[in-house]
């Protein structure tokens, strides 16, 4: 059966527009630094979701470095007004033009800070200018709180070896700034080995997390991989019924969590509705519902096998490294 989830019930858009950046991060996967979208793919293919759209998450890359940002906002916005857009940034350019754009018609824009000091930032970014992030993180903190905006403003960290002692401090940062949500992220290849430290860090940021002092998310993923806690796991996932995401080569899966083999097809040889209905779609759709989460990423399926001398680290069905015991 075809179309049993019409185009209109997809609200979220999340999209890649190119690889191309300006910063260089320890953790970055991308090998790829020079790769854009071909502007068919938001000039036409994705023409008939406009409408329909109540958010949509624009990444790179770096976005604001990216020939296509600004006239795709462009396109979207002028075939739906409602639509709020979301931004991932390392924040260097995200200058009053930016800030701007998304007081107006922004859901939420998440700079990439990774550490809590200029040393700590400089160490893990090449060619990065601390200063000028923070103060364009200040100025768009500002902004909104003028022009009462219902902008949403994050930053994020990559917990690594390099920056884990500054995980406490960075939340007093954030708190400072006006950061509403503080987000930890990991990277399964730089796990950070020291676990006693973590635990006093997570443990810090836990108890500030339920003072209600500021909204903290991804503790729970790091404290499954390198604590072997118990992952408690989702409850539900709504992404295939309501969301898609599109990168730069044109492939569309529901998540960018969930790897190669979630990817339904490619924009450039089929439409959106079609992928939108496939026999693949169906069929995750249908796992996702009864919770079957196994093609799901480390960030929702976090789990460990332990024997005697490793733990290892599994990631959609592959064991992706082997950790040695502490
Ligand atoms: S990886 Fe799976 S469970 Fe996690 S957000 Fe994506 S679709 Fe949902």
């Amino acid at each position: 059966m075809r179309n049993v989830n019409p185009l209109r019930e997809l609200k979220f858009l999340h999209i890649v527009l190119g690889a191309a950046c300006n910063q260089h991060c320890k953790m970055c996967f991308q090998s790829d630094k020079q790769s854009l979208i071909d502007p068919e793919i938001f000039r036409q293919k994705l023409r008939p979701l406009y409408p329909f759209l109540t958010s949509v998450c624009i990444q790179g890359g770096e976005p604001t470095i990216l020939p296509s940002t600004g006239e795709f906002i462009n396109i979207a916005l002028a075939m739906n007004p409602f639509i709020r857009f979301g931004i991932v940034t390392n924040g260097r350019l995200f200058d009053s033009r930016w800030s701007d754009i998304f007081v107006r018609y922004g859901d939420f824009v998440n700079i990439s800070l990774n550490a809590a000091s200029k040393k700590i930032y400089s160490d893990i970014t090449i060619n990065g200018d601390w200063e000028k992030v923070i103060s364009n993180l200040q100025e768009l903190s500002n902004k909104r709180r003028k022009a009462k905006s219902k902008l949403k403003v994050w930053a994020s960290f990559v917990v690594l070896d390099d920056n884990l002692h500054e995980m406490q401090a960075f939340l007093t940062l954030c708190r400072k700034i006006g950061v509403d949500k503080a987000r930890f992220f990991h990277d399964w290849k730089l796990l950070p080995s020291n676990g006693i430290l973590l635990a006093e860090q997570l443990r810090k940021a836990y108890k500030l997390k339920s003072s209600g002092a500021i909204e903290i998310e991804g503790l729970e993923s790091l404290e499954a991989l390198v604590l072997r806690k118990p992952f408690s796991g989702l409850a539900y996932c709504t992404r295939p019924l309501n969301q898609i995401f599109i990168d730069y080569f044109g492939n569309v899966s529901f998540c960018c969590l969930l790897g190669e083999r979630g990817i339904l097809g490619n924009l450039h040889s089929e439409s959106l509705s079609g992928l939108w209905n496939s026999r693949k779609a169906l069929e995750i759709r249908r796992r996702i519902r009864s919770k079957d989460f196994s093609l799901c990423g480390t960030y929702c399926k976090p789990r460990g096998t332990f024997d005697k001398k490793t733990f290892s680290l599994a990631c959609d069905g592959h064991t992706l490294i082997d950790l040695p015991i502490q």
